[in-house]
């Protein structure tokens, strides 16, 4: 019986296990220096956590949730993203009363869509998301975009553009959808029948649709920017300060939509035109002020970002971005001529494992020089080299593969030396 893996969904191995450590070890040292908080929260929830929040006419709750009946039959379905299941958890713990606001989470999770797959679009694909609850101060918004360029410019990434935008707040909203359905009407038989019942039910929704005729006609429509009331426009220019502050580029599209009901206010995409690829956006979120209330919690703000952590991988292969890290535990490859299992070679081993230090052994080759140009290629700190001469004086041969250079030394000072040559910043 020979069986595959279902449509949509990948095994991750080899290359792609580096990658993916590589960006999450690079996201968690920074969620640290800003301050969130891991959360995880199940991979099912009711199914009311997401058509509710999410909005009952937008793709995802009309097309693409993988929801099913349990045993009790009770509706549940798998997670479509993560910030429903968080407002769920926040409000459900009432974290929000014992702690220090703004709350501020991060996760890391599998996500699940019945999307049409295509390269960068995946039925099942990772997420990794910070959220920050209790403020409305746009230095917030600020500092979750900082966070996110921050992460993508220490993933290595040189040209991504950020796209920021403002949807408002009910109250613009209101004026523009009025301004948006004039504006349509006269067109409306040219629209897809999906935006047809999104005209009367959700009209916004209409600025998600990915079909050609649809796009033409709204591509002419009003812009949401020029009904925002001042206080919307007070918040994007306090958001906009205090990017420029910061230096971070950013452009203003003022035809940027997300495609979930609960987003308010600033919202904003990190895009990649390095690749001419459909599925461009790494990255985005924005504000969404009254989700939580809308979950029966506190009347808070609160906002956020989701990357694809599938697609940055994708994006960094194809651009040959690398994936090792400058700091970090020391990576060692030890290459010996006598075979790994000689008790010297052993012993000489357990040193440097039992240290904490990584090693790796050449278990094939019998040939010093094909060991270290393997042990560069596969981005090693050091070979440790023990041939009949090392065996023979009770001393290691340790190539720093940075700059080349060689030290032959006592084995008793060998973990000493590793350390020294590498610097105590690699065992951080
Ligand atoms: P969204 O939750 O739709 O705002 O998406 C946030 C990010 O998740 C996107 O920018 C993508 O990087 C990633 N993403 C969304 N949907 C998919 C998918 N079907 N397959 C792979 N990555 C996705």
């Amino acid at each position: 019986m020979k069986l595959n893996s279902p449509r949509g969904t990948s095994d991750i191995y080899g290359e792609d296990i580096e990658y993916r450590d590589f960006v999450i070890e690079t996201v968690r040292e920074l969620f640290k220096v800003f301050g969130f908080q891991e959360i995880i929260t199940p991979a099912f929830e009711h199914t009311e956590v997401f058509s509710r929040s999410i909005g009952e006419s937008t793709d995802i709750v009309q097309k693409e949730m993988y929801t099913f009946p349990d045993r009790k039959g009770r509706s549940l379905t798998l997670r479509p993203e993560g910030t429903a299941s968080i407002v769920r958890s926040v409000v459900e713990k009432k974290m929000l009363s014992s702690q220090e606001l703004p709350l501020k989470l991060f996760y890391i999770g599998n996500m699940f869509r019945y999307e049409r797959p295509q390269k960068g679009r995946m039925r099942e694909f990772w997420q990794i998301g910070a959220e920050a609850m209790g403020s409305s101060e746009p230095l917030i918004d600020a500092e979750v975009i900082w966070l996110l360029s921050r992460i993508f410019y220490n993933l290595g990434f040189k040209k991504l553009q950020l796209r920021i935008n403002s949807i408002g707040c009910s109250q613009c909203r209101g004026s523009f959808i009025h301004e948006f359905k004039e504006y349509i009407q006269p067109g409306l038989g040219g629209l897809c029948p999906d935006c047809r019942n999104r005209f009367e039910a959700n009209p916004l929704r209409i600025f998600d649709c990915k079909k050609s005729s649809c796009r033409s006609i709204v591509s002419g429509s009003p812009k949401i920017s020029g009904f925002l009331c001042p206080d919307c426009r007070k918040h994007l220019q306090g958001v906009k300060k205090i990017l420029t502050g910061l230096s971070i580029e950013y452009y203003i599209d003022d035809s940027l939509v997300r495609g979930f009901d609960y987003y308010t206010g600033t919202i904003f995409e990190m895009v990649s035109h390095e690749l001419e690829s459909a599925q461009n956006a790494l990255g985005g979120g924005g504000r969404y002020d009254r989700l939580l209330s809308e979950f029966g919690g506190p009347d808070m703000p609160a906002t956020g970002f989701a990357l694809g952590l599938d697609r940055t991988i994708l994006v960094m292969k194809e651009l040959g971005m690398g994936c090792s890290r400058k700091t970090g535990p020391v990576k060692t490859y030890m290459i010996t001529l006598s075979g790994p299992g000689e008790a010297y070679s052993l012993e000489v081993l357990r040193d440097i494992r039992e240290a904490g230090i990584a090693c790796q052994v050449d278990y094939a080759s019998r040939n010093i020089g094909t060991g270290i140009k393997k042990a560069g290629k596969k981005g090693f700190d050091l070979a440790v080299i023990i041939g009949d001469e090392e065996i023979h004086k009770g001393c290691v041969t340790i190539k720093d593969l940075d700059n080349f250079r060689q030290y032959t030394i006592d084995r008793t000072r060998l973990v000493k030396k590793i350390l020294e040559i590498t610097g105590v910043e690699k065992n951080g």
